[in-house]
């Protein structure tokens, strides 16, 4: 705006920025060519050819982001989006660019801690480990572990053997039993560079919400570019308004519709399908759609994990169906076999078991009557305060491991900096607590790992039903496994302004 001398870089009527529609994702800085852009608490930080680069993975909701972490002197400087360049994935919100300072708040834990006397007071590893091991074996088949599902593969792996060959537990659950299970979650794995078409179904990914918003923003990236979108939800959604049809009522039913439209074009579908969906009534809207499904050449449809199998159904007639999940490894955690098969995460969080051991940020806040509780996470959280023992552990962005995203790619994470004080990798924390016990967990093969791409999911013809009980609250969920990370100071501030500004 203005010329010569004056002229400066606004956003459009030169409004504050959190009046201009702007989602704060901060993806003007990954493009600005000559750094006339940079946040704004990079000055005295260094020049950008001082910095070590670690690509990894965003593990703060189901869209897993890939990330380059740059480091100077082990403090994170900065994180931009890594995916390749021009393509549909690069892209990452506030949360993965912003949200690191959270890892030096004066809430994280930097040494083990045991409750004494109604307060928890600071102890050594050994202390720890010695308490943790001994109230294990005390426990044993009646010790329950529960995880998030944003631990990486070789977190699950260690858990599940920790918990089974060790403290000889069924019990072990993560909160993916909360929204997804195997058959609701195991899903295509599309070529989104190909895609020509998206239909997104039961799913409300919205960036200025900061609800799956790469998703969001790769759909929008892909209508831009010339692919159709379809949305189906019970609901106005941001998406279904730039969408090419926006079909709102029973999901169900609609898809119903859409396949009896789509097989009437001529889309060739399983005979058992065809009379599944034979007496479906065709408005105009859904005509509209299914001409579009029946022309495109590649179609991708993204869905809720409840609405997985009923949607499949539109994946017989061509295209690929995506199940997405609420947290970025969702489907590792279930490949890697961390279900329960004793109690769930549900009965445990409400003290089914003598024991309960939980690792990560889980969105429970007062702590389950339970005769002993261990808390193994970042920050000092609600749980872990109620807790008899905390230990503290390493946050993603201290850590290497592998997780499966929600497009079924075997992505690795990358260790960027140290983990603060006496925190710990998960792993290396079970591993301590094994060795007390007598044993030793094996470590996760490259073939184990490399098998978790070539999962079997379900694609034959299923009823038109929602699954019950997987029924969450998208934004509410994401928010709470990442309180820690969303009251660090950056995200807290945004949070204040963007309130304001409503
Ligand atoms: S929406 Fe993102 S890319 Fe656009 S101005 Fe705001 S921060 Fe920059
Ligand atoms: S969209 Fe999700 S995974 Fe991607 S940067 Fe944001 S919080 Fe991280």
């Amino acid at each position: 705006m203005g010329r010569g001398v004056g002229s400066k870089v606004v956003t459009a009527m030169d409004k504050p920025l959190q009046e201009s529609g702007c989602t704060f994702c901060g993806s003007c800085l990954d493009v600005c060519p000559v750094n006339a852009l940079v946040e704004a608490d990079r000055s005295r930080k260094g020049r950008e050819w001082e910095y070590d680069r670690v690509p990894s993975v965003c593990l703060l909701c189901g869209n897993a982001c890939d990330i380059a972490v740059s480091t100077k002197d082990d403090m994170i400087v900065k994180i931009n989006s890594y995916g390749e360049e021009g393509s549909a994935e690069r892209y990452i919100c506030a949360y993965g660019r912003f949200g690191f300072d959270c890892l030096l708040a004066d809430t994280r834990l930097t040494s083990p801690m045991k409750k004494q006397d109604g307060k928890l007071v600071e102890i050594s590893w050994e202390e720890a480990i010695d308490i943790a091991s001994k109230e294990l074996k005390k426990a044993g088949s009646n010790a329950g572990f529960v995880a998030t599902g944003s631990i990486t593969n070789e977190d699950a792996y260690a858990i599940k053997k920790f918990a089974t060959d060790i403290v000889k537990t069924k019990n072990y659950d993560t909160t993916v039993s909360l929204y997804g299970d195997k058959e609701t979650l195991l899903s295509a794995s599309p070529n989104m560079d190909s895609v020509d078409m998206i239909v997104v179904v039961d799913l409300n990914p919205d960036q200025w919400k900061r609800v799956l918003p790469a998703l969001d923003a790769l759909v929008r990236k892909a209508a831009n570019g010339g692919a159709k979108l379809v949305t189906i939800n019970a609901n106005e959604t941001g998406l279904g308004s730039v969408a090419d049809v926006e079909l709102i009522g029973s999901e169900t039913e609609l898809l119903k519709s859409f396949i009896k439209a789509a097989i009437d074009k001529g889309v060739t579908a399983p005979p058992d399908l065809a009379s599944a969906v034979s007496n479906a009534a065709v408005s105009e809207d859904i005509e509209k759609a299914a001409t579009l499904f029946a022309a495109a050449k590649y179609p991708v449809i993204f869905t809720s994990p409840a609405m997985y199998t009923a949607t499949v159904n539109v994946g017989l007639l061509k295209g690929s169906v995506v199940s997405v999940p609420v947290e970025s490894n969702a489907k590792g955690v279930l490949l890697m076999g961390l279900t329960t098969e004793g109690k769930t995460y549900k009965e445990m969080v409400n003290g089914a078991t003598s024991l309960l051991y939980v690792i990560g940020e889980i969105p429970v806040k007062s702590a389950p009557k339970v005769d002993f509780l261990i808390v193994q996470t970042t920050h000092l959280t609600d749980l872990a305060k109620q807790a008899d023992l905390v230990l503290p552990a390493a946050a993603f962005l201290e850590d290497d491991g592998s997780i499966v995203d929600y497009l079924g790619n075997l992505k690795f994470i990358c260790q960027a900096i140290e983990p603060p004080g006496s925190a710990k990798a998960n792993t290396d924390i079970l591993a301590d607590l094994a060795k007390a016990m007598g044993a030793e967990i094996a470590e996760v093969s490259d073939d184990e790992l490399d098998n978790l791409t070539k999962y079997e999911f379900k694609c034959k013809v299923s009823p038109f039903e929602k699954k019950a009980g997987f029924d969450v609250k998208v934004d509410e969920m994401i928010e709470m496994l990442n309180s820690s990370v969303l009251n660090g100071t950056r995200l807290f501030w945004l949070k204040n302004v963007e309130k304001a500004a409503v």
